[in-house]
């Protein structure tokens, strides 16, 4: 149900209807006759424009009450908008700078106003260019561990984050696609997916086939709706990144909800895995992208380690919500025991991680949304083969993410694979 007085924008009207907003007409400069608008929207869900002023350039982002990728026959609410820019805000608050800074917000238009990265590019696309970003490891990381600690027990005063619980327990439909689109419908033959065919048809009825493994899909589903451990960003994935040599800045966090620290980092590490496995269908020359996989992999295993740098360093000086209060460690020169916890609940993220990485392989290769990493690759017979390796080492994460010790195991494996030997 649209709210009264909602009306899509379009790059005939966005200008006009923006200009009477302060914070639109004076970071663009002149007036509306001198503005151009362009849509740039390349997602799933939402309309996204470019408007250029004679002064500067912002983005203007409204939600469609139904799903962009698949048309008006499958509705989807507006509120989404309210969730993406309270998460914004949120972001901004616990890693500033790391999300494009809002200008405006306008609820009943469902319309979030904010910052143009100028020059800076999707980072899925240029992992599929081969373009390296020194330093994004770092921020990612970072962000991960920031955002999650400073909105869980372990950093935030209890009323409000009960507060925002409930706030962001709102965002129903949205987390109604994770749960069906990432956790189900891979593993079973949902009217919605679609896969590399045939060449992959006799793996994906092997996945399907797999009775633990779709235990485990549903424990790590389980695990999504029942632990509302930290706000997760919810679509943390390469395509959500925008990078321009070392400066980087998270976008579109739509999916906004409590949910398991692990899933955002698992997203993420998963997304760079795949990166890894889509290089040879990307290469002119066999090899030729080697190195270049190499520094996916590096990455891919940096994420994690800053992650737990950074969630280390705020464990040990901005634990002040109400778990593991430091009054019964370190307070009582315990410092030992506190580290100890510390060590025990990474080691529950990373498991968690590991499991979801796992998911978001086989729902990126067998679900609805796919990513473009392996879709760039027009030879079917090569994007299987590297989408094959994917799904192969998913599973594998998936089934053993209690006994996977480190990012070096996962690299080894995911190479192995690479080898033929998995
Ligand atoms: P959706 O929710 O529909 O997936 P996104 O928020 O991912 O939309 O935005 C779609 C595209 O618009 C992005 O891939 C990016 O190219 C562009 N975009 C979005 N936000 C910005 C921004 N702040 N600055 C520059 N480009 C942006
Ligand atoms: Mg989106």
């Amino acid at each position: 149900m649209s709210p009264e007085g909602y009306a899509p924008l379009s790059t005939e009207t966005v200008a006009a209807r923006l200009a009477p907003l302060p914070a639109v007409a004076q970071r663009l400069g002149g007036g509306p006759a001198d503005w151009t608008a362009a849509e740039v929207g390349d997602g799933n869900l939402n309309l996204v424009f470019i408007l250029t002023g004679p002064k500067g350039q912002l983005i203007a982002k409204q939600a469609l009450p139904y799903v962009r990728l698949v048309g008006d026959s499958w509705p989807l609410p507006l509120e989404r908008s309210w969730f993406e820019y309270n998460a914004l805000v949120r972001h901004a608050a616990r890693d500033p700078g790391s999300v494009p800074e809002v200008y405006h917000f306008d609820r009943d238009q469902a319309l979030i106003v904010m910052e143009f990265m100028t020059g800076h590019r999707i980072l899925r696309r240029d992992l599929i260019d081969g373009v390296e970003h020194p330093g994004i490891a770092d921020f990612l990381g970072r962000f991960c561990a920031r955002t999650l600690f400073l909105s869980s027990d372990l950093g935030m005063p209890t009323p409000e984050r009960k507060a925002d619980l409930a706030l962001f327990a709102a965002n129903v439909a949205l987390c109604d696609i994770t749960e069906s689109l990432v956790f189900t419908d891979p593993y079973w033959d949902a009217p919605l997916n679609r896969h590399t065919s045939p060449q992959l048809d006799p793996l994906v009825a092997e996945l399907r086939a797999d009775a633990v493994l779709k235990v485990e899909a549903q424990h790590l589903k389980s695990a999504f709706c029942a632990n509302a451990e930290a706000l997760l960003h919810g679509d943390l994935h390469t395509g959500s990144v925008m990078a321009l040599g070392e400066h980087a800045v998270v976008i579109d966090p739509e999916f906004a909800v409590y949910g398991p620290m692990g899933f955002d980092v698992g997203m993420l590490i998963s997304n760079f895995l795949m990166a890894y496995h889509a290089q040879p269908g990307h290469e002119s020359t066999p090899g030729a992208r080697a190195a270049f996989g190499d520094w996916i992999l590096a990455a891919a295993s940096d994420i994690w380690l800053h992650f737990a740098d950074e969630f280390s360093a705020l464990w040990r000086t901005q634990r002040t919500g109400i778990l593991y209060p430091p009054k019964l460690y370190e307070d009582q020169g315990q410092i030992l025991a506190s580290e100890q916890a510390l060590t025990e609940r990474l080691a529950a993220i990373w498991t968690d991680a590991m499991g979801f990485c796992g998911v978001e392989m086989h729902r990126r290769i067998l679900g609805l949304a796919h990513n473009a990493d392996f879709e760039a690759i027009a030879d079917t017979d090569r994007r299987a083969a590297c989408e094959a390796r994917s799904l192969r080492l998913g599973r594998q994460l998936i089934r053993t993410r209690r006994s996977i010790r480190g990012m070096d195991e996962v690299c080894a494996l995911a190479r192995r694979i690479d080898e033929g030997f998995a």
